[in-house]
């Protein structure tokens, strides 16, 4: 059965979880949802989630664990959000390991402090949807000359979701909220692999 895995070593992990399931029964398709920690664990899922979190954290554990060879030997697609964006790109403000698997540079907390963060509505698949910032990073750059890079959403002239290929990063928290859209869509790019 095709399995999605919830990155389960910091951060919004059960959230990820409970709306993935929910996603699932939403779309009425035989897929696995399971927490994973450790690089076989992952190498047995057909795609991963990397919650939001503390980057720096996530990333180090991921590079002790060899979980970003096993993300990158089976070619396995990744959805990262806000600490997840950060880890995907290949370079960030701070030195810290990152999965480099995506074109894009992103900046940590962008949008100012935890008493920054906000909640606003954004649009993404020509749909309305809530977004949650939460010392949110900032699309900084992105190689343009790559052709299976999307674009898929901007708010205030910023890029907040972008799409490489099958891996996809937020800088906004989706599972925060009770709209189980784009986890609907990160499950059909795994199906339809
Ligand atoms: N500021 C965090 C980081 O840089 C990300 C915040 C979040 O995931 N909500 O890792």
């Amino acid at each position: 059965m095709v399995k999605i895995g919830i990155l389960n070593l910091q951060g919004a992990v059960s959230e990820h979880y409970d709306i993935t399931k929910k996603a699932i029964e939403n779309m009425g398709v035989d897929v696995d949802v399971e927490p994973v920690r450790y690089a076989d664990e992952v190498a047995d899922c057909d795609g991963i989630i990397i919650s939001g979190g503390e980057s720096t954290v996530i990333g180090k554990i991921i590079d002790r664990r060899g979980i970003d060879q096993v993300i990158k030997e089976n070619n396995i697609p990744v959805f990262g959000t806000c600490a997840g964006m950060i880890l995907l790109g290949k370079k960030t403000d701070f030195d810290q390991p990152l999965l480099n698997i995506m074109d894009i540079t992103v900046g940590r907390n962008s949008y100012g402090r935890q008493k920054d963060s906000f909640e606003s509505t954004i649009s993404i698949f020509n749909e309305d949807f809530p977004g949650v910032f939460i010392r949110a990073p900032l699309l900084k750059d992105y190689d343009k000359t790559k052709e299976d890079i999307t674009i898929l959403s901007e708010f205030d002239s910023e890029i907040i979701a972008i799409q490489q290929g099958h891996n996809i990063a937020m800088s906004f928290h989706p599972e925060l909220t009770e709209n189980t859209k784009i986890h609907e869509y990160f499950i059909n790019e795994v199906l339809n692999r």
